[in-house]
């Protein structure tokens, strides 16, 4: 049995926390003050509020708002500005080359966004899916309802598969659903729902 590769995009395929992460935060809270005519201050605590009961800024403008998804994600990750962030490394894509199965992105992040990250680190050929918060109906990850989702549009079983990711949470659920797992961080965060973890992606192919 093959497996399938599940990829997690920002912080596991290339960095995205010093530079873009910070550009799109900027960008989410502009965008809340703009669009609901509240000061700075406010839009920031409002996202605050929104992240800790639903888990994203846009499901609480979604549901609190009826703000259009899809104007919300255009404005707030500008692609051509954010992947001249993005460094391309041919680490990276050696160990893609060299990792038997089938590869997929599963990423929060907005579809122009993920596409156009993955065109410049340059390791498009090397995944047969891209599937963005777009895929989930707008429900991110860690929701259980996320992974579903993507494992019926994959037509794929849970043991089939295994999750490389940086954020432990979203590892809790794919373990939960009987994915195996893989965190790719630097600091020793191993826990029950880690099947393996790696300070580097490039050591991925070590493991396996
Ligand atoms: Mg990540």
């Amino acid at each position: 049995m093959s497996k399938i590769w599940i990829f997690d995009l920002d912080d596991t395929l290339h960095d995205a926390s010093s530079k873009i992460f910070p550009r799109i935060n900027q960008s989410m809270t502009a965008y809340v003050s703009n669009k609901l005519n509240i000061s700075l201050a406010d839009a920031h605590q409002l996202r605050d509020k929104y992240w800790k009961v639903y888990g994203a800024t846009l499901k609480g403008l979604i549901q609190n708002h009826g703000v259009d998804p899809q104007e919300f994600l255009l404005n707030t990750h500008d692609a051509e500005e954010l992947s001249k962030f993005v460094k391309q490394s041919h680490a990276l894509e050696n160990t893609l080359k060299k990792l038997k199965g089938k590869k997929i992105v599963f990423t929060n992040a907005p579809l122009h966004y993920a596409m156009a990250v993955i065109k410049a680190l340059r390791i498009q050929k090397y995944f047969s899916g891209i599937y963005s918060i777009e895929s989930t109906n707008y429900n991110p990850k860690p929701s259980l309802y996320a992974f579903r989702k993507i494992l019926k549009q994959l037509g794929k079983r849970p043991n089939q598969c295994v999750m490389v990711e940086d954020d432990l949470a979203n590892l809790k659920t794919a373990h939960m659903i009987g994915m195996q797992t893989i965190l790719v961080s630097k600091l020793n965060k191993k826990t029950a729902f880690v099947t393996k973890r790696i300070s580097k992606i490039q050591y991925l192919t070590r493991e396996v």
